[in-house]
């Protein structure tokens, strides 16, 4: 015992000294930053010197060398809102002001919406020949377009250029605070449009400010992003981009695949669906709504297609860069009747017929505990929610897996796995409130009818592909798939459920822990090789076998049996397993993870291009479209009629106070 303290203690020491070491590299590094940043800004600031004085025709340069940018950044009070003239235009010299503006390299820059507030802003100035309009060294505070009439510009007694309608001169000044670097001149009368800088600044700050304002208005109304704050939703708007689109133009396309939110800020979209072969209206949308939202969150499809009414202009984020922006777990992803959720409002559903009669209906017993299916007084919609004992958490020590597991499901946005609305805790157990997948178990169906024929194995295992490529595009792997974990909702799709062993894996690494049933465990778990994204494909195989067959490719009553028979590989067919659902097994159950099905160069699309998946029509499925041949398996009658049925559990489960689940 001291021999191991003594021992701890100095691995304990040696690890302080390795941090300790780190910390100064840490600092080091932090230096060797800052000093590149200094670097880096002087020269940027000789770069600017350089590139101004290459423009040197230019009007508009800073007299004096310029050492860094900053002061080009320094604040300056902007002028009262209140006092601002807007000046009226004839259409002509609207017209003149913007060709102007459209012509100069700087000012070509502003948008329509600038680019309609310079011309209501500027103002007319008459000049007499021989008038100063610009000195050289003074500090300029306006910008000038030149209406009619001709100027000469000077620098240090020498001509430089003539300027006459239509030049733009001054410009820089509207931006900052600059030295003017020639002088300009009138040579016969003329008439200017002039506007000055704080002018300018006050109107552009308080456009921005209000668009900005009406920008969060509009998100916010956005259902998926309503649990974030002013400052996430800023964060989103910094990383949007204004998209135009041409009257007619479809903006979104009714099956394809979506990964891009759209703001409409101008115009209108008329949103239209395929139904019984023909395209009807759905509606219309105007400025403030929005489409694709949910895009962001999950892999999808677009349901309907979105025109273009006239010219749109539409403010929009894609899928990737929004990622980027806020982590996924920040967005509000419960539907409006269960996100408000409480646990006391959740009321047992009780068998109505039967030996259990009057007994709360358990839907399922799984390895760390027991499902219930469970009603809200409100709504009367169903709910299973899966109840564990903490002490029997703790016994078992399996405390990561349960957070982890509550972390995906609530990560999870697929059609394919079985969504959780939310997630309890009180001093003996933990709670997860599931969608009830009323259609039952594909494992007692397997068991009702003895095996599936293929169309509904071929139906079953694409569901299951479906939720595999959602699940490793997020770098999670499943490793428990089994007839057991796949249930069916009312329309007979499937849905995944048990993530007690799922687990996050960056690509190229392993993980080495030992899980899985074993009659569904990939040869390189047996042997501790390190596993990764490839067991779930060998799973898969298993999978198809069991649903073509009734039993697995490798079993025994044994455990230990099951495992040669897995390291073995010896698949056996049986006579009318067809030849592409053999040649799908043997490819999927390699004993060489690089070289299985989904795991090969072009990965999960292999697994899709299968010939025995020729039936499926991948789109259809994900869009909800396919008609699901599982739908015959599941029986009519009260809610829990496809769930085999269980006794009451009336123990109550020991407290258990240690506060692992505090982020529960
Ligand atoms: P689990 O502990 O998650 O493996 O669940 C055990 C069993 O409970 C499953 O095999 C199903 O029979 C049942 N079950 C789990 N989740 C649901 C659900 N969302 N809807 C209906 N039944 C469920």
């Amino acid at each position: 015992m001291e021999a191991q303290l003594e021992e701890l203690r100095r691995r304990l020491e040696e690890q302080c000294d390795v941090t300790r070491k780190l910390q100064e590299a840490n600092q080091e590094l932090e230096q060797q930053i800052k000093d590149k940043d200094k670097q880096l800004q002087d020269l940027q600031s000789r770069y600017d010197e350089l590139e101004y004085r290459s423009e040197r025709s230019s009007v508009e340069v800073p007299a004096d060398v310029r050492k860094s940018r900053a002061p080009v950044l320094a604040p300056e009070p902007l002028a009262d809102l209140a006092e601002i003239r807007r000046v009226k235009k004839t259409p002509s010299e609207a017209e003149q002001i913007r060709r102007a503006v459209q012509k100069n390299d700087f000012l070509s820059r502003l948008d329509e919406e600038q680019l309609n507030m310079m011309v209501e802003l500027v103002e007319a100035l008459d000049r007499c020949p021989g008038d100063h309009i610009i000195q050289e060294g003074t500090e300029g505070d306006s910008m000038y377009i030149v209406a009619a009439g001709e100027l000469k510009v000077t620098q240090a007694g020498h001509d430089l250029r003539t300027l006459s309608s239509g030049d733009v001169f001054g410009e820089l000044a509207i931006l900052y605070n600059c030295k003017r670097t020639a002088s300009v001149k009138a040579v016969s009368a003329v008439r200017l449009w002039s506007i000055q800088r704080q002018k300018y600044r006050t109107i552009m700050t308080n456009k921005s400010k209000r668009k900005r304002e009406q920008l969060m208005g509009f998100l916010k109304t956005a259902r998926t992003l309503k649990a974030l704050n002013d400052l996430q939703i800023s964060k989103i708007i910094d990383s949007m981009e204004e998209v135009k689109f041409d009257k007619s133009e479809v903006i979104v396309r009714e099956g394809a695949e979506g990964n891009t939110f759209y703001i409409i800020l101008e115009g209108e979209v008329l949103v239209t669906k395929w139904i019984n072969n023909q395209q009807k209206t759905i509606r219309k949308m105007g400025q403030g709504e929005h489409f694709g939202e949910l895009a962001l969150i999950r892999e999808v499809l677009r349901t309907a297609t979105c025109t273009a009414v006239g010219p749109v202009t539409c403010f929009c984020i894609d899928k990737e860069v929004f990622e980027e922006t806020i982590p996924i777990e920040n967005l509000e992803l419960h539907d409006d009747s269960s996100s408000s959720l409480r646990l006391k409002e959740l009321v047992p559903v009780y068998y109505q017929e039967g030996r259990y009669q009057g007994d709360p209906v358990t839907l399922g017993v799984g390895g760390f505990g027991r499902v219930e299916l469970v009603t809200t007084g409100n709504h009367g919609k169903y709910y299973a929610v899966k109840k564990v004992s903490k002490k029997y958490i703790v016994a078992k020590r399996q405390e990561a897996h349960m957070l982890f597991e509550k972390k995906i499901l609530q990560l999870i946005q697929c059609d394919f796995i079985v969504k959780m609305h939310a997630a309890f805790k009180d001093s003996r157990y933990i709670y997860m409130v599931m969608e009830f997948c009323q259609g039952g178990e594909i494992w007692t169906k397997l068991k009702e009818v003895g095996r599936f024929d293929e169309p509904v194995a071929v139906f079953v295992t694409a569901c299951v592909v479906e939720a595999f490529a959602y699940l490793h595009k997020k770098s999670i792997m499943y490793r428990d798939l089994k007839p057991e974990n796949l249930l069916l909702d009312t329309r007979g799709y499937i849905k995944l459920v048990d993530f007690g062993f799922a687990k996050e894996l960056t690509r190229g690494a392993k993980t080495y822990s030992f899980c899985g049933t074993p009659e569904y465990m990939a040869p390189e778990i047996i042997q501790n090789q390190g596993h990764d994204y490839a067991a779930d494909f060998w799973s898969l195989g298993v999978l198809v076998y069991e649903l073509l067959m009734g039993s697995p490719p490798f079993s025994s009553s044994e455990p230990q049996k099951i495992y040669s028979k897995i390291l073995d590989g010896v698949l056996k067919y049986p006579p009318f397993m067809s030849e592409a659902a053999r040649s799908l097994i043997s490819k999927l159950c390699r004993p060489r993870p690089g070289q299985r099905l989904g795991n090969t160069k072009n990965g999960i699309k292999d697994v899709r291009n299968h010939r025995w998946f020729s039936m499926v029509n991948w789109h259809k499925l994900r869009l909800g479209q396919m008609e699901a041949p599982t739908i015959r398996l599941i029986r009519k009658g009260p809610c829990y009629i496809n769930f085999d049925r269980f006794p009451h559990d009336k123990t109550q489960a020991e407290e258990e106070l240690s506060g692992w689940d505090k982020d529960f």
